[in-house]
Formats: structure tokens, sequence, C-alpha cells
């Protein structure tokens, strides 16, 4: 059977996706390979939320024409958010691409793989070229993102529960690439999770663009309590799940229903990613972001109210325009404040179509850099207290396996969402335990699996 390599650019949902088009192609007998050279379909992955994404996505598709040329059976596949956005024009300067895949569209890719693979075995020399684009929407398509390839011994799992995105928010892309919110039902969702508990996935981390505000067009609120709360707390009743994330939430939709799911459902881990994008009123209301950096400092108090221990996590984009140096100094002043426990900073990137794109004061590229090096320092030195905190103590993890960075050692989760790095055997691979923190390095922790004999006294970490 033909031998697939599927790239990911982008977020966890575009990770998500894959996993959904590996598992369809390995279910009709393809087999998945770490290197393009050795596959017979090439597919990427691709994201649009800045424009150096694009650019590696097309970089890389344009340096795959040399096996093209070498082995012209070879299918090549661009899927996902730039498939979406650009549509049939990456055909053009990409001559031996042959299949363009929106993200509604994840569910065929199987087939359009296995019609392309047809169509070049008894294509003639002289045959025009074809190619398949599929970009359209379709109804039903968030409930299509159901099934992954679980590797052995796998503890931790992704589970869409929505696509789109209402929120219309000026930097944005991600409503043109993904479509309006569209939610799955709590029914599907929890018999998903738990076909992946009984596989023995023990965390599991719900995923949409707008997470908490899932279901608010299809379902009705039921005690004062939004869907996305009424869904956390039926998966939260599922047996043998031990943690529970989601991820992204929006400010706007973070009400006290949730803020109290916090203080009820332990298996709810003490970590929230909370973007916040900008700590200037005037850039946020540019932004369109429909919140004021008063309420977001009043929402991260409660939040940290709700859970004693709770890490909370942003994004935050610098350089948007018209960002003066006061502004730029509002979100500076914001994030030592609040000291996050990690930030990712973003260089402001103009998308095509998008409001902010077209605003006059686009700011240079070397305020911007300015800007994002002055913030990283900061976000760094609030990160590196945060896990300091922790030297000493007793943690519970999740080991995940080894190590990215050192293979020969194995790196776990604490439930806030912090790696943790230590020594042992296969046998802590998929398990919960306790490790005490000996020290911690730039983002990372290291520790010290507890014997049993030592008495865990596990903290929220
Ligand atoms: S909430 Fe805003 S930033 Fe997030 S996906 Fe929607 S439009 Fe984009």
């Amino acid at each position: 059977m033909p031998k697939f390599f599927i790239k990911t650019y982008g977020c966890q949902m575009n990770e998500r996706d894959s996993e959904q088009v590996a598992h369809s192609l390995v279910s009709r007998g393809y087999e998945r390979v770490e290197r393009e050279a050795d596959a017979d379909v090439v597919l990427l992955n691709t994201c649009s939320v800045r424009d150096m994404a694009d650019q590696k996505a097309l970089g890389k598709m344009g340096m795959l024409g040399g096996i093209a040329k070498e082995r012209p059976q070879v299918v090549f596949g661009f899927l996902g958010c730039m498939a979406q956005a650009r549509g049939a024009s990456l055909l053009r300067n990409l001559p031996h691409l042959d299949i363009v895949v929106g993200t509604q569209k994840f569910h065929r890719v199987a087939d359009y793989v296995e019609e392309a693979i047809e169509k070049k075995r008894h294509r003639g020399m002289d045959d025009p070229r074809f190619s398949i684009v599929d970009v359209g929407e379709e109804i039903g398509s968030q409930s299509t993102i159901r099934e992954q390839q679980l590797a052995l011994k796998q503890a931790t799992a992704f589970v869409s529960i929505m696509q789109g995105c209402n929120m219309r928010c000026t930097f944005c892309i991600v409503p043109q690439t993904r479509g309006s919110e569209r939610s799955r039902s709590i029914d599907e969702i929890v018999g998903e999770i738990r076909d992946l508990v009984s596989c023995g996935v023990q965390e599991i981390t719900l995923l949409g663009q707008i997470v908490n505000l899932y279901g608010r067009h299809e379902f009705p609120k039921i005690d004062n309590k939004s869907p996305f709360v009424q869904l956390l707390e039926t998966v939260h009743e599922i047996d043998g799940l031990e943690r529970l994330r989601f991820t992204s939430p929006h400010p706007i939709g973070f009400r006290d229903d949730l803020i109290n799911a916090f203080a009820r459902l332990p298996k709810l881990v003490e970590h929230v990613h909370l973007p916040l994008q900008s700590g200037s009123n005037r850039i946020l209301k540019a932004m369109h972001r429909t919140y004021t950096v008063e309420k977001y400092v009043d929402l991260v108090q409660r939040i940290r109210n709700a859970r004693q221990g709770i890490a909370i996590t942003t994004d935050i984009i610098v350089g948007f325009p018209g960002e003066t140096e006061s502004d730029y100094k509002e979100t500076r002043d914001l994030v030592e404040h609040l000291q996050f426990d990690n930030a990712f900073v973003f260089r402001y990137s103009p998308r095509r179509a998008t409001p902010a794109a077209e605003m006059s004061e686009q700011v240079g590229e070397d305020v911007k850099e300015k800007r994002n090096r002055d913030l990283l320092e900061v976000v760094n030195e609030s990160a590196h207290r945060a896990n300091e905190r922790l030297i000493g103590r007793e943690v519970e993890i999740l080991c995940e396996g080894p190590s990215k960075t050192n293979s020969e050692r194995l790196m776990g989760r604490t439930r806030t969402n912090k790696i943790v790095i230590f020594e042992g055997g296969d046998e802590f691979v998929g398990e919960l335990l306790d490790v005490r923190i000996d020290r911690a390095t730039g983002f990372s922790l290291h520790g010290t699996p507890l014997t049993q004999s030592e008495t865990p006294a596990t903290i929220a970490a």
C-alpha cells in the first residue's frame, strides 16, 4: 500500500485535523512515514494566521518539486487554512501540486488521495495536468473530526468540539479560513472521549477557536449554565478520565458559571490560557476584542481566587497598527503586573482581507522587533519566577514519553501545563506519578520521581 507523509503547521486544531486525516489513510491500509522522501503521498496541513506560516508552507511545497521531478507518481496536497484562503490559485506556481483541500473537507482527503493516485498511475506523458480543489462549505463538517491514530501508551489526546469563529477580531483571518461557529453535540463528544479513555488516555484537551463559546448557537443554557459548562460537567463524569483541559477561551464568555466550574470540578486542571492581545484599551478597541483591560484584570483575579495555584498563560500581539510607545508601555506594565506563567508574544503580521491590514499607521518592523524582544524579557522573567517557586516541591505529572530535547530522558506535564524532565524507564510512560522538582532551566523543570515509600504531598502545580 502507498506510504504517506503529513506535516502540520500552526495550532493544536491543525494537529488534530492532521490526526484525523492520518487515521482515515491508515484505516485504508496506508502506511505513515516520517520522511517525505519515503512517501508516495505528501500532504502539508497549513496555517494562515501569520504571513510567515504561509511562506513556510509555500517554500516547503516548492522544494518538494525536486521529489516530483524524480518520482512523478508522488501525490502532493495542501490542506487546511492556507488551502482554504488561497484555493485554486495555489496551483498556479506549483506545477506538481495535485490536491487543495479546505478546512471543512478533511474527511474527504483520503478519497481525493486515492483518486489522485489512480489518475497519476494511468496518466500518459502527454495527458494534461489534473488537480482536485475542494474548499467548499459543508454542513455538519464540525462532526467529522472524531477519530485519531493513538500511539502506544498515549496518555493525552485533543478533542475538537467546535469549528469556526464569529468574533471578527480585526487582525484575524480565522473567521475566513474556518467559517462560522458550529458545534458538535455533547453526546458525540462524550462518545469520542469515552473511546479514548478506554484506550488508556487519561488527559483530554477540548479544542475550539473560541472554546468557551461552544454551543451558544445550538444549545440552550440550563440552570444558568452555558453549553460549555454543561459539556465540562458531563465529560468530568467519565470514569478513568483524570485530567481535563480546554483551549483557547475568549475573555468574553468567561462568566461566573465557568469560573465556578474550576472550584467544583477537580479534574479540570489548574491552567487557563487566556488571550489578552493588548494592555491598551485603545488598541483592544481597534482589535475589536470587546473587553477592556479592567475587565480582563478582574477576570484573572476571579480565576485565581477560584482555584489555588492556577497557572494563567496568554497571547499578546505587539506592533498592531496605531500602537504608540505609550500603548506598548501599558501592555508591558500590565504583563508585569499580572505575572503570567508564560505568554506567546507575536509581532503583528498583516493578513490579506482583514480590517487591520487596511488600517493606516502600520508599525515599522524594527519597532515591532524591539517591542517583541523587550516584552519577551518581561515574560521570561515571570515564567522563570513561576518555575522557581516549584523547586523543592512535589507535583503530579502525566508522563507523555521521551523528552523532545533529550530522548534519553522522559517528559511529563504538571496539571499547570509545565514540562518536567526526569530520568526513568518505560514503565512511567502514560502514567501519572509524583515527582520532586529539583531545578528549573529556561522553560523546563527537572525532577526526580518519588519512590513509593515517600509520601506524596502532591500540590497543584
Ligand atoms: S476570537 Fe478573534 S482571534 Fe480568536 S479565532 Fe476568533 S476572530 Fe480570531
